[in-house]
């Protein structure tokens, strides 16, 4: 698998390594995923047809406690990308000190052209076809990509049929009414701007001189771009799958999430609309949203957006990757070259597992906290993470990068060797 996503993101490990004294017993078990399962699902379509689907669970490591990660229903999902997004995981819930380990989940399919029943019974039968694999103490699926809380609800109701017990602490990331938690459909971008505004400042940048361009506008993008533009930042552009909007002056993002929400479409799953058909902007391609000048660069859509062929033309000054590896390891020596600072996704995305945590830490004592402490505990560990990465990039004259991974791969050595070599 050479030159593949899985080699790329271990790239980061073995740079990594040179900056921390963790054992050879310890690095070997990393480079491997414990278990990945690979399922056939069937789902019998609104016509009656049958059609078959491919579906991934991989658990990566759960040496520091049950693993966790989300499932992500996408065309382009595979075995690989599975295992890199679960290995990206295993560090993530190191880095914020979370007593997991990584997994995570997908199907390969286009959600957008199901109907909500289809949706239903697909998501049903991928909870079926990995029930023995997942559990509370075990591997807890939560969302990702084209998944959401609706769906996280039919898995965790899914898995209570199978076992005959009302089981919510497996699946994180439930509406509210099904023991979800407050904060946890906005704490990937809640995370991010704590990061963002913990950083920042660093460099004296005020929000009203900062401007900003978010790559995505689902769940994360469409909120981290909102929540800079109410802090007073000046978000010029923004992103969906169709393309990109730019305004000079600054956009007004919560008239264009309203504009999202009024076109949904037919079948009120997946916004069928696109940011594009605001035409008093100007419109952009995704790749020309990454090459805007601009403060600070928000990829916040999948992986690999950039790399060696398009890593020079960035001018932007911050990277905060709210989506999980949109920057290839070769990319990341140019703009380290260039000057950019990239702040990593297994820091600045982490604020999604962090609140999935805190909703399994309320499952399962049946006590559930206000909006207040979810985000002032969320506050309160983004920015002491972000805090000690900093500190061991100045110290050890690293990028911010291999510093979060120096930070996890502590934590993940410790754990490793203090279990022993069993497995
Ligand atoms: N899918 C999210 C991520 O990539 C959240 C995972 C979770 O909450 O378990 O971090």
């Amino acid at each position: 698998m050479s030159g593949s996503l899985f080699d790329d993101a271990k790239q980061r490990l073995e740079q990594a390594l040179k900056y921390v004294s963790i054992s050879e017993d310890a690095i070997e078990h990393l480079k491997y995923p414990k278990a990945s399962l690979t399922v056939s699902i069937s789902l019998r379509m609104d016509d009656g047809s049958l059609r078959i689907f491919q579906g991934y669970r991989v658990r990566y490591d759960d040496t520091r406690g049950p693993t966790k990660g989300g499932v992500r229903f996408h065309p382009n999902v595979s075995l690989e990308e599975v295992q890199s997004l679960a290995f990206w995981m295993t560090f993530k819930c190191a880095v914020l000190n979370l007593p997991f380990g990584g997994a995570k989940g997908g199907i390969t399919i286009n959600p957008k052209e199901l109907s909500k029943m289809e949706l239903e019974r697909l998501s049903r039968a991928y909870i079926d076809a990995i029930a023995d694999f997942i559990g509370p103490d075990i591997d807890i699926p939560a969302p990702d990509v084209y998944t959401n809380s609706m769906i996280m609800g039919w898995m965790m109701d899914q898995y209570s049929i199978i076992h005959r017990q009302i089981t919510p602490a497996v699946v994180t990331g439930k509406p509210l009414s099904r023991g979800g938690s407050l904060g946890r459909d906005t704490a990937t971008a809640t995370g991010a701007f704590y990061t963002i505004e913990t950083i920042m400042p660093k460099f004296q940048a005020k929000p009203q001189d900062t401007t900003v361009a978010v790559q995505g506008f689902g769940n994360a993008g469409a909120e981290i771009a909102e929540l800079l533009c109410k802090t007073g930042y000046k978000v010029v552009a923004v992103s969906d799958s169709q393309g990109a909007i730019y305004a000079k002056k600054g956009l007004d993002i919560p008239s264009i999430r309203k504009y999202k929400e009024a076109h949904r479409g037919m079948k009120a799953i997946y916004c069928q609309g696109t940011v594009c058909n605001i035409v008093e902007h100007e419109v952009l391609s995704n790749g020309e949203l990454l090459n805007l000048d601009v403060d600070i660069l928000i990829p916040a859509a999948l992986e690999n957006q950039i790399t060696a062929a398009n890593a020079n033309n960035i001018k932007a000054k911050f990277i905060f990757e709210v989506a999980n590896g949109p920057i290839s390891s070769a990319a990341d020596k140019i703009l380290d070259a260039k000057g950019i600072y990239v702040v990593p996704d297994i820091l600045v995305n982490a604020g999604g597992v962090t609140v999935s945590y805190f909703e399994w830490v309320q499952n399962r004592s049946g006590l559930y906290w206000t909006i207040e402490e979810v985000n002032q505990r969320l506050k309160q560990k983004m920015v002491e993470e972000t805090k000690q990465i900093w500190q061991i990039a100045q110290e050890q004259a690293i990028s911010l990068r291999t510093a979060a991974y120096v930070h996890g791969l502590n934590r993940l050595g410790e754990a490793i060797d203090g279990k022993g070599t069993r497995d």
